[in-house]
């Protein structure tokens, strides 16, 4: 067995990433205590370690909608079903996956519960109350909430039955507008993706039958995993006045006449987190991006001599002032587990930074810093602490960032035929970047030939020239595709 596919003293083994790419997201996901299965089928729970990860998603998302304007509401969980029923797209898209409720206590339900699988619907009869004038828009409300889409695969984070969300309904005076917060919302995902997860991504319009059930148009941002599959992380979408007329939002406009509002809807998951785990984690476990990390340092005192009187004392005061600089700092002084059973525990955990301090340390006035990505320590003078840490962190963020972003330029490839197109899909995964008609067929028949989907056309290639790789006929841009979760 491997050194570093085995955690010493105790903690079981990872199966290696690159033996069983699957079986090792699972192992991280239950060794590092991020989730776990439940009595119910494809419903999770998050434990406190991976609630702790969302919490700081969250929280670094809801400055940034707040900072673009937007403020947070809550709706309820049913939706009476005729109303799923009155966007077409909308209720064709999501019937299939719909969980619903018949029974309220000791009765039957004159009409049927759905839990929501999205808020548009219920969200919308709202607007189409509280907007009236052209003086009440735009209205920018966002919901922290949990949504249930009944799935017959799960697997935890990237795909429950029952998940974590935030969904931002707005609506606006023009068509222009609702296009511009769509982008803006997409560009947000886009920065936080790339800033606060190291996650680089692809900003770019989805197709027709990848679009959301009643959009105009759905923009995406998409990931691609340390095994070379593509991650959906976050959908923006103009909806255009189709929620608009199907639930009766209009307003009087400026012009006195009456109109129908322009709507958009956005959202990101708890599918974030394991989008962090497949794009940094390695075969010690997970690698947490510092900006997302619950713990960014570990301190591990190493116990000799009379430690607990010098060393303990020295630790605790280094905690403190980490802590006071506004570093998420964790001091393991646990007695019955051995230095290396830490240090092999807390690499599992992902924390970006463990600091060692023993009495030999204590006598060169230096603690000893290992770094989770790299896994290089080096002793540090304990004066220079609050300039290093820090720097440390940062740089860690940073090289995570540019290691996905190597990784995901490797695995990016560009076909010209058809043939390339499908050596490329069976060869190694990965993006393949190709010219594309436009066209559903085309589109449909790729997926049958390499189960690749069209992940988006990036901004920027939709006005690429050439032949559609698939049918030879001209091109509408070039979009990336690659087999996803
Ligand atoms: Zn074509």
């Amino acid at each position: 067995m491997a050194e570093n596919s085995t955690v010493k003293g105790g903690v079981t083994e990872i199966t290696p990433r690159s033996e069983d790419f699957s079986r090792w997201y699972l192992d991280v996901v239950r060794r590092a205590e991020l989730a776990d299965y439940t009595e119910v089928k494809g419903c999770m729970a998050i434990r406190p370690y991976g609630y702790a990860i969302w919490e700081l998603i969250q929280a670094t998302l809801d400055k940034r909608f707040k900072e673009t304007g937007h403020v947070n509401a809550y709706f309820p969980l049913f939706i009476p079903s005729s109303l799923l029923m009155k966007e077409k797209e909308h209720v064709e898209g999501f019937a299939p996956q719909v969980a619903v409720v018949t029974r309220g206590g000791d009765e039957e339900l004159a009409e049927p519960l759905v839990v929501r699988p999205t808020s548009e619907v219920i969200i919308g009869t709202l607007y189409a109350k509280w907007i009236q004038s052209w003086r009440d828009l735009p209205v920018l409300i966002n919901q922290w909430a949990n949504v249930v889409r009944w799935e017959k695969v799960t697997r935890p984070f990237l795909r429950t039955t029952e998940f974590l969300w935030q969904e931002g309904h707005t609506a606006h005076e023009t068509e222009a507008e609702a296009q511009e917060e769509t982008l803006r919302i997409l560009a947000l995902y886009k920065e936080f993706a790339e800033k606060e997860l190291a996650m680089p991504v692809l900003d770019g319009i989805k197709s027709e039958s990848e679009k959301f059930a009643g959009a105009s148009r759905t923009y995406s941002i998409e990931a691609l995993m340390g095994d070379g599959r593509a991650l959906q992380a976050g959908t923006s979408h103009n909806l255009g006045q189709n929620f608009a007329k199907a639930f009766g939002i209009q307003f009087q406009g400026r012009d006195k006449t009456l109109q129908h509002a322009w709507t958009t809807s956005w959202g990101v998951s708890t599918r974030l987190i394991g989008g962090v785990i497949m794009t940094h984690g390695d075969d010690n476990g997970l690698v947490l991006p510092p900006r997302v990390a619950p713990y960014q340092v570990v301190i591990v005192p190493i116990p000799r001599g009379n430690w607990q009187e010098t060393v303990l004392p020295k630790a605790r005061e280094l905690q403190a002032a980490l802590g006071a600089q506004g570093i998420r700092v964790m001091l393991d002084a646990r007695e019955e587990y051995t230095p290396g059973w830490k240090f092999a525990e807390w690499e599992l955990r992902g924390v970006p930074l463990r600091l060692e301090i023993g009495p030999k340390d204590i006598e060169k006035g230096q603690v000893v810093l290992a770094r989770r990505d790299t896994r290089a320590k080096a002793p540090v003078p304990a004066d220079n602490l609050a300039g290093a840490v820090p720097a440390l962190l940062d740089e860690i963020q940073r090289s995570l960032f540019a290691r996905a972003l190597a990784f995901r330029e490797e695995h990016t490839s560009r076909a010209a035929t058809y043939e390339e197109f499908r050596t490329f899909m069976e060869g190694r995964p990965g993006f393949v970047v190709a010219a594309w008609c436009g066209g559903a067929d085309c589109e449909a028949q790729i997926k049958a030939d390499t189960q690749a989907t069209l992940r988006n056309i990036p901004f920027g290639s939709e006005n690429v020239s050439g032949t559609c790789v698939r049918c030879g006929g001209a091109a509408r841009g070039e979009a990336w595709f690659a087999k996803a979760y």
